[in-house]
């Protein structure tokens, strides 16, 4: 058979040679050691946790080497995308702090190894099946979908493996006469790629994770252009990451089973592979058991979740660096002062089986983020978030700014700065009883005061209280006042007498800590009644009164 009469045949519009390609995109000039490596998304407008996992280890490899990162948007799915996908992607990922040098931007592609949307890529993918096919490595497959589903019945049935492959490969060996027949009648088909590969024996990949896998030969005809002439996920990754010089593929584990695919493909097109990188999909603890997020119970697997909540991108860095890298934790505590950047990532240190996810750590990360930032940062962090998600607050805040950096200052700063600001909602939510309009009541009064004592304390509170009075000289009097009321002045004579009194100075301060806060747990009770002021303390005092009636 003429190959390369049949390759005319398949691509008459197809002109350029590999060769062309080969010199539009030479290999980069970059020094010695430095990777290039790429994100490959779909534009489902769905963007995870995972993606943003993978993300960091691209951003990381190619960044600390003086490499390439660069965007590659996968849009030859067109029923999965979604308008508007793209900057989306871009400006999701550049607010955790991944930013691209190359590729798909906000509008349009910057670099020379475009165009980096496959859906622009047409006539490269055929140019390269074009050549496949002109050295017999590929061919047209006319089957049906009806005849593959025949195939498939007849080999369940005989318990053989299924797919199209060997003797089920009915169109592997059609003569020149006979395809240009099917053609001129105006058959659809797909080009395959004719496998020589035999699944008893193995091929070895080292893998930059997972080291040596050793994987069974693929002897499927993949098919690598569909009828529509756009490629496959396998021929697009192959050709695309070969001619934009990719070095490292960072990718999911779920293509692990379609490696040896690509082996066989970059083999036949006769390139050099690259490190493949298969990283591990993000687990969670659900009760006792391990198991992957998932997309539908899950809404801490979107990054849009992080963004709403308003967690800061620093912390959610911070962390997904921790289960990225098994030693970044300890070198965290070795330079707690570092950026996070002079840490030297290495896939060797990613994790090979489920990486675990776990909200609870991503939590006290960012408490130790955000304890290190200083009151402005923290407020100037709290209003962009609020002017996105709740532009009422944002305005409650510019408007309160003093008040604002004033809580923020509460124990900040120091050996043992206070660690209780998470992400937004939650510190927003933390600090709202300074807030008239967001003032609600959630704990209740001690067990140990009566109501009628409590009215009592709030009263007399009320009276005494003067914003004048320094800390000590508040909490003498507090102190006094429990004395008066039958309470113990101090907690530890209440517990060696408890018959001698109603309760400690504890259980009065908390009441006036319920009135005040609406919540018997808060920060130094002296400073927020400072930065209150009297008039809110004491509105405060008297509401409470009159709630319990
Ligand atoms: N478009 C593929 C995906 O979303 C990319 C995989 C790869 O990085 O090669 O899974």
């Amino acid at each position: 058979m003429d190959y390369n009469k049949l390759a005319n045949l398949l691509f008459p519009q197809i002109r350029k040679t590999p060769e062309d390609y080969e010199q539009m995109y030479p290999p980069r000039k970059l020094p010695e050691g430095a990777k290039v490596t790429r994100l490959g998304p779909s534009p489902t407008g769905f963007i995870h946790l995972g993606n943003l996992y993978g993300a960091f280890a691209d951003e990381r490899l190619a960044h600390q080497s003086g490499g390439v990162f660069f965007l590659r948007i996968e849009d030859t799915d067109d029923k999965r995308e979604v308008q508007g996908a793209v900057p989306m992607l871009i400006q999701a990922l550049h607010h955790f702090g991944v930013n691209f040098d190359e590729g798909a931007t906000m509008n349009g592609e910057t670099g020379d190894y475009g165009p980096y949307y496959q859906s622009r890529r047409g006539e490269i993918y055929q140019c390269f099946a074009k050549s496949l096919v002109a050295q017999g490595l590929a061919y047209p497959c006319f089957m049906t979908e009806e005849e593959i589903a025949a195939v498939r019945a007849e080999q369940e049935a005989q318990k053989k493996n299924p797919g199209i492959y060997g003797a089920y490969a009915k169109c592997r060996d059609l003569s020149f006469e006979e395809v240009a027949e099917r053609i001129g009648s105006g058959q659809e088909y797909v080009i395959r790629f004719r496998s020589n590969g035999n699944p008893e024996n193995h091929v070895t990949v080292v893998d930059g994770i997972r080291g040596p896998l050793s994987l069974p030969e693929n002897d499927q005809d993949v098919v690598i252009l569909k009828k529509t002439g756009i490629p496959t996920y396998h021929f697009a990754h192959v050709v695309d990451d070969h001619l934009m010089r990719t070095t490292h593929v960072v990718r999911g584990e779920e293509w692990l089973s379609s490696l040896p695919i690509h082996v066989a493909l970059f083999q036949a097109l006769g390139w050099e592979l690259p490190t493949y990188c298969h990283t591990t999909v993000l687990m969670k603890m659900d009760g006792e058991t391990k198991r992957k997020l998932s997309k539908r119970k899950d809404p801490e697997l979107s990054l849009e979740y992080y963004k709403q909540e308003g967690y800061h991108p620093e912390a959610v860095r911070e962390y997904l660096l921790t289960i990225l890298n098994s030693n970044y934790e300890e070198w965290r505590i070795a330079n707690p002062e570092a950026a996070a950047e002079d840490f030297c990532f290495s896939t060797e240190k990613m994790s090979n089986s489920g990486t675990l996810f776990d909200l609870d750590k991503l939590n006290d990360v960012c408490k130790d983020v955000l304890a290190r930032m200083s009151a402005e940062e923290v407020l100037l962090y709290m209003l962009k978030w609020a002017e996105e998600y709740q532009p009422g607050l944002a305005a409650l805040m510019a408007e309160q700014r003093d008040k604002m950096l004033s809580i923020f200052s509460i124990d900040r700063g120091g050996e043992k700065p206070r660690k209780d600001l998470i992400y937004c909602r939650q510190i927003f939510r933390f600090i709202s009883y300074f807030f008239d309009e967001h003032f609600i009541v959630e704990d209740s009064y001690p067990a140990e005061v009566s109501m009628k004592d409590a009215k009592e304390i709030l009263n007399r509170y009320f009276q005494s209280y003067d914003a004048e009075d320094d800390n000590e000289a508040w909490f003498a009097k507090v102190r006094q006042l429990a004395a008066d009321m039958g309470y113990a002045q101090k907690p530890k004579d209440f517990k060696k007498n408890p018959d001698q009194y109603k309760g400690h100075v504890g259980h009065v301060s908390n009441v006036i800590r319920l009135a005040i806060t609406g919540r018997t747990n808060s920060p130094d009770l002296w400073l927020i009644q400072q930065i209150m002021g009297t008039e809110q303390v004491k509105g405060r005092i008297a509401q409470a009164f009159q709630d319990i009636g």
